[in-house]
């Protein structure tokens, strides 16, 4: 298998020519080791690395790995997060990007005792496969979000279809990019949108050029176990 820090020097390579293109600051990027296909040895070689944000979309690895991993990491959870397992991992994450529903709002918000920084989850494409909301959707539903105290919404989260047209996937951050822009622009006190997280193993470059602030980066970076 690969030196995850030889992974690492190639994607922020990677990450310097897309910021440079668009004259953008390579440190507003931050990369999510995306640890959900490899062991608990590998997550800690990430962190070894220098990454420090590590990404899960399951609860049950995710808990598992914090057996281990029990300082040095920012927990992200990237998954699809079903109601009845808010409470397994609300404690131990310090980011969720797939608040989706409003039924998922109020369960986190009546088990925190903190606020629990979100990402709104977006499908930007319209994809049937996809998880999230509707771009149309996404500003009633922040209004709604003013009603949970524990509830703040860093930014919007998506990702891209499954294809090789570059066209098509650069067309869906575009179109997450300025969805932040109008929410930021409404100052919302629960909903600041200052941050996009976007950007996977095969379209992290273009989502950088695309405005992205946090990429999720599996496969290219910590590989298959
Ligand atoms: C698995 C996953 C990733 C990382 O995917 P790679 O293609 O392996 O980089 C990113 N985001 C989400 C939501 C995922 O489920």
């Amino acid at each position: 298998m690969t030196r995850i820090i030889d992974n690492l020097q190639r994607i922020q390579q990677n990450i310097d020519a897309a910021c440079a293109k668009v004259g953008r600051n390579p440190e507003e990027v931050t990369i999510i080791a995306v640890t959900k296909q490899v062991t608990t040895a590998r997550a800690e070689e990430a962190l070894a690395a220098g990454i420090h944000h590590l990404g899960e979309n399951r609860p049950e690895p995710l808990l598992e790995k914090q057996e281990t991993i029990t300082d040095g990491a920012v927990w992200h959870y990237i998954g699809s997060l079903q109601t009845r397992k808010v409470r397994k991992v609300l404690d131990t994450v310090d980011f969720i990007h797939s608040l989706d529903r409003l039924s998922l709002a109020e369960e986190i918000n009546k088990r925190a005792t903190k606020t629990v920084n979100c990402f709104v989850q977006v499908n930007v494409s319209g994809e049937d496969s996809k998880h999230g909301l509707a771009v149309q959707e996404v500003e009633p539903f922040i209004e709604q979000l003013k009603a949970y105290d524990h509830i703040r919404v860093v930014g919007l989260m998506t990702m891209a279809p499954n294809t090789e047209d570059d066209t098509i996937i650069r067309n869906t951050f575009k179109g997450l990019k300025e969805l932040q822009l109008s929410l930021a622009a409404k100052q919302y006190e629960h909903a600041p949108c200052t941050e996009l997280s976007m950007g996977m193993s095969h379209d992290y470059a273009i989502a950088v050029e695309e405005g992205s602030t946090y990429v999720r980066i599996g496969t290219a970076l910590v590989g298959l176990d």
